[in-house]
């Protein structure tokens, strides 16, 4: 049994099946592994459109197999514990693999159990999350059959994978009630951890315009702890003019939720957790995504504490990053490729109509496309509902794009 290898990669998801797939494209005699334990593999930006009934949930789910790339040998196991200072990892089997390079790249964490009575609701009495496989597709039933009352859409207070996917479905829901002609009937209310709409300025406006067209009351800075769901109400908790916690109470008609989220708790637990995150994110250097403390480790995705905006899209611009680098250390070379903290969010504002926001770390627009990416256009829909799941597949797993 193999138990030695060159570069280990830890999960294969977005960002462990295209940066493994890359480095072989890269050089074909690498010796690469991939831990990862789950026989599926998901495409969860589209877990939104199945929320709102354009998107068949059995599309977003393929087999793993099927995607870990030609010369990388897949092993079928999850890590449990790390130990930097011997190179080397132990797996919830127990076997230990070492490595001459390690990349970390198993994702976030939802923490349901951080709102009470989130967990135990979730599918039945009218509460939902587009962030579960299982429970997507409620998401579309309960938009579909209401009929007007109090809709509620949390956001939690922590980082979470997809900024905008928690009020991204908002928009589309209002959208239906539109057409349904009981928008009129429906109070939709956003209860969000965050201070603001959406962290860069241009796209904040034209939500703020969409926000005020769907008469959505907007509560900032208002955590969401408990949902109840036999009584359908929902408690956050908000500060007063004094900054007391004050805990308040909502009742609803409906309700979608998303769970805080944090770094796995095997990585939260680990000597490669940022110390000074609560969270527990994996410490990188935010631009070469080299751990900065254990030179031959290196993460991307979901995990790190890169103070970027946690999507795939942003690992599309980390992986080629990664890649170069990993590819210097074992040439034993300077590490010079940088990450600039890119990431995009592609805003559905109407069915039909999307707003691609783009911008880095310093919350600049970053727009790709020669025209204003802050206004929605149907081209930018369809390369959401068509283009990006189909690159997902065809060309960013298999390292291509
Ligand atoms: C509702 C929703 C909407 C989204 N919308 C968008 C969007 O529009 N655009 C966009 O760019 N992004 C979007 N995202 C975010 C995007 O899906 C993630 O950023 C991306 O999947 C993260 O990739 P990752 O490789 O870091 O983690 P993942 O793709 O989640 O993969 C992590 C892998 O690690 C494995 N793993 C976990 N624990 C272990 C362990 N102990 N040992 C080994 N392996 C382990 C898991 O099984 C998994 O396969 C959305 C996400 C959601 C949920």
């Amino acid at each position: 049994m193999k138990l030695h290898y060159q570069i280990l990669i830890i999960g294969g998801g977005n960002a462990g099946l295209s940066a493994a797939s890359q480095l072989l494209h890269k050089n074909r005699n690498l010796d690469i592994a991939i831990i990862e334990p789950s026989e599926k593999h998901y495409y969860q930006p589209a877990w939104t459109l199945v929320g709102a009934g354009v998107y068949d949930i059995n599309n977003t789910e393929r087999k793993e197999a099927d995607f870990i790339p030609r010369g990388a040998e897949w092993i079928k196991d999850a890590v449990a514990t790390f130990q930097p200072e011997q190179n080397q990892v132990t797996c919830a089997s127990g076997t230990a693999y070492s490595y001459d390079v390690l990349l970390v790249a198993p994702g976030i964490q939802l923490d349901w159990q951080k709102i009470k009575g989130f967990k135990e609701t979730l599918g039945k009495n009218n509460v939902t999350s587009n962030y579960a496989f299982d429970v997507a597709p409620y998401t579309w039933e309960l938009i579909k059959n209401f009929e007007g009352g109090t809709a509620v859409f949390t956001n939690p207070s922590t980082p979470v994978k997809c900024g905008g996917a928690p009020h991204k479905i908002m928009y589309l829901a209002c959208d239906y009630w539109r057409k349904k002609g009981i928008l009129d009937k429906c109070d939709v209310h956003y209860i969000s951890g965050a201070g603001v709409i959406f962290g860069v300025k241009e796209y904040a406006a034209t939500l703020a315009g969409i926000v005020s067209r769907n008469r959505i009351k907007t509560h900032f800075a208002s955590n969401t702890v408990e949902i109840d769901g036999g009584k359908q109400v929902v408690y956050y908790e908000s500060k007063d003019a004094e900054g007391n916690v004050v805990r308040n109470d909502m009742k609803f008609d409906m309700c979608h939720a998303v769970p805080p989220q944090s770094a796995p708790d095997f990585v939260k637990n680990s000597p490669l957790a940022d110390a000074n995150n609560p969270l527990g994110y994996v410490e990188v250097d935010k631009n070469t995504m080299q751990h900065s403390r254990f030179p031959n480790i290196f993460a991307c995705g979901d995990c790190t504490n890169a103070p970027c905006s946690k999507t795939g899209a942003a690992i599309r611009k980390q992986v080629p990053v990664v890649v170069k680098n990993i590819l210097s250390m074992l040439a034993g070379k300077r590490l010079s490729a940088q990450y600039d903290g890119y990431s995009a969010c592609p805003i559905p504002t109407e069915y039909g109509k999307l707003m691609l926001a783009e911008f880095d770390y310093s919350n600049t627009p970053k727009m790709t496309f020669p025209f204003n990416q802050a206004i929605p256009r149907w081209t930018m829909w369809i390369l959401k509902r068509y283009i990006l799941p189909w690159l997902y597949w065809n060309r960013i797993l298999t390292g291509r794009a």
